[in-house]
C-alpha cells in the first residue's frame, strides 16, 4: 500500500481534486536536486516573519532575544539530529559553503607539499573542487579511489588509496549518482589509522539514513536544508569541537568578533566565529521544524517507503531493454533510490524532455560529477530519484513513459535496418 506522505506537500498534493488527481499530476523524482518542503515548515518560516522578524544577538527587546532563542534552540535541534553538541554546529548556506569553510579555515593551513586528499572520483563537484584549490595552493595531491562497477568502494581500494600521505580523505555518505552508501566506518578507521581527518558529505543521506556523526567519528560533516524538506539558503557544517577550535574565521564582519581595536581584532569561540553577518533565522527555525517533522515519521518508517520504492523503481528498470543503470542495478542496503541510467539510442535530455511532457521531473547532465561520468565513458545520464512522499503510481508512470521511449527508438531503428 502506498503511504499518502505526499499529502503534507502542498506543491504535490495541489493537482489533487476531490476525486483524487484529475490531471496529469506533478510526478517530483528529483529529490536528489532538491526536496519538496511541508505545510508545517512553510507555516513556521512565514509565522516567523509574521510575529517575529528581528536581528538576533544585537536587540535587548523582547522580538530579538526571542529570534535569538528560536536561532540557538533550531542549532541544538540539528546538533540533536546527527549525534552532535551545538557547539559544533555552524549554520551555511549549504553543503557547497560548509565544504568550502573546512577548506579555507582548515585544510589551507593545514596541508603542505607530499601531503594528500583523498576521494571517491563520484564525489559532486562542490566536494572536489574545492579540494583541488586546496591543491593548488597548498601542494597537497589529490588522489582518487575509484568505485568498482556495481558502484561500491572496496576494501582493497580504500587500503590502497589511503596510506600515509593522506591528510584529508573527504567522502560522500551517498553518491549523488550511484546511489551507493560508501563504507563510512572503514573509510574512518582507515584515514583514522593514518592521521588523516574525514569529511563526510552528508547532502544526499541526511534526508534518508539516521546519522549518529558521534558514532561514526567524522571529523567533518556537512549538508543543505533544501534536500532535507527544508528551504533553500540553510546548510550545517558540524566540526568536532577541537578542530573548530583551531579554525580561523572565513568571512569578517558583525557578530563573529570579541573585540574590535582599531587595527586589531579578536573573534568568538565556538561556531559564531564563522557565522559573520545577520544569519538566516528563518531558515534554521525551518530547517529544525523539518528535522522534527521528518522524526515524527521516522527513519524506520522513511526507510521502508524508500526501500519500496527503490526494490520497485530498479526492477522494473532492469524489466526494460536498453536501459542501462549506473552502478548497483538492484536494490540493496547499501545503495538508495537515487539512480543514474541511461537509455540506449536516445539522448538523455531528450529522455527527460518527453518525461516533462508526462509532468514527470527528473534531472539529466552530470549531476555535478563530470570526472565520474568521464571515467564511465559518458558525457551526461539521466537521475531519477524518489523520496517516501513518492508513490508506486509515480513510478509506474515514469516506467511506462521510459518504456514508452524504447518502443519509439526500436520503432526508428527497424524502419532504418527492417
Ligand atoms: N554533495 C552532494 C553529494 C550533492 O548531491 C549536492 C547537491 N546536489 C551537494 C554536495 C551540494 O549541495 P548544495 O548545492 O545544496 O550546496
Amino acid at each position: 500500500m502506498d503511504s499518502c506522505y505526499y499529502k503534507d506537500f502542498p506543491a504535490l498534493g495541489a493537482f489533487e481534486g476531490e476525486l483524487g488527481y484529475t490531471s496529469n499530476p506533478l510526478a517530483y523524482l528529483d529529490n536528489a536536486a532538491t526536496t519538496h518542503k511541508p505545510s508545517i515548515v512553510l507555516q513556521t518560516v512565514e509565522g516567523y516573519y509574521r510575529e517575529c522578524n528581528a536581528n538576533p544577538y544585537r536587540g535587548t527587546y523582547r522580538t530579538s532575544v526571542a529570534s535569538t532563542q528560536l536561532y540557538e534552540g533550531s542549532r541544538s535541534i540539528v546538533a540533536h539530529f546527527i549525534g552532535a553538541d551545538a557547539d559544533e554546529i555552524v549554520f551555511t548556506r549549504n553543503a557547497t559553503e560548509s565544504l568550502n569553510l573546512v577548506a579555507y579555515s582548515y585544510a589551507l593551513d593545514t596541508l603542505a607539499p607530499g601531503d594528500e586528499i583523498v576521494l571517491p572520483i563520484s564525489e559532486h563537484h562542490s566536494n572536489l573542487v574545492v579540494w583541488q584549490h586546496v591543491c593548488e595552493k597548498t601542494g597537497a595531491k589529490l588522489v582518487y579511489m575509484r568505485p568498482d562497477e556495481n558502484g561500491r568502494l572496496r576494501d582493497e581500494e580504500i587500503e590502497q588509496k589511503i596510506t600515509g600521505a593522506a591528510k584529508i580523505v573527504a567522502c560522500a555518505h551517498v553518491s549523488n549518482v550511484l546511489g551507493s552508501v560508501f563504507p563510512i566506518e572503514k573509510i574512518v578507521e582507515k584515514a583514522h589509522s593514518v592521521g588523516a581527518v574525514v569529511v563526510l558529505d552528508c547532502a544526499q543521506s541526511a534526508a534518508h539514513l539516521p546519522l549518529d556523526l558521534s558514532a561514526l567519528d567524522v571529523d567533518f560533516a556537512a549538508f543543505s536544508g533544501h534536500k532535507l524538506y527544508a528551504p533553500m539558503g540553510i546548510g550545517v557544517l558540524f566540526a568536532k569541537r577541537e578542530l573548530l577550535g583551531q579554525m580561523k574565521p572565513f568571512l569578517f564582519g558583525g557578530e563573529m568578533i570579541d573585540e574590535v581595536r582599531e587595527y586589531r581584532s579578536t573573534f568568538e569561540n565556538g561556531p559564531k566565529r564563522f557565522e559573520a553577518g545577520t544569519p538566516n533565522v528563518a531558515g534554521a527555525l525551518g530547517l529544525a521544524t523539518a528535522i522534527d517533522y521528518v522524526q515524527r515519521i521516522g527513519f524506520d518508517e522513511i526507510g521502508r517507503v524508500e526501500r519500496q520504492l527503490a526494490t520497485h523503481l530498479l526492477d522494473g528498470m532492469r524489466a526494460i531493454d536498453s536501459v542501462r543503470i549506473i552502478g548497483n542495478p538492484y536494490a540493496t542496503l547499501d545503495r538508495t533510490g537515487v539512480v543514474a541510467f541511461t537509455v540506449d539510442g536516445a539522448h538523455p535530455q531528450d529522455i527527460a524532455l518527453v518525461l516533462d511532457g508526462e509532468n514527470i521531473a527528473i534531472r539529466t547532465g552530470s549531476h555535478c560529477a563530470q570526472p565520474l561520468h568521464r571515467s564511465l565513458g559518458l558525457e551526461s545520464s539521466c537521475r531519477v530519484s524518489p523520496c517516501f512522499y513518492n508513490t508506486t503510481a509515480e513510478i509506474d508512470r515514469f516506467l511506462d513513459t521510459i518504456e514508452s521511449v524504447r518502443r519509439t527508438i526500436s520503432r526508428r531503428i527497424m524502419a532504418v535496418f527492417p
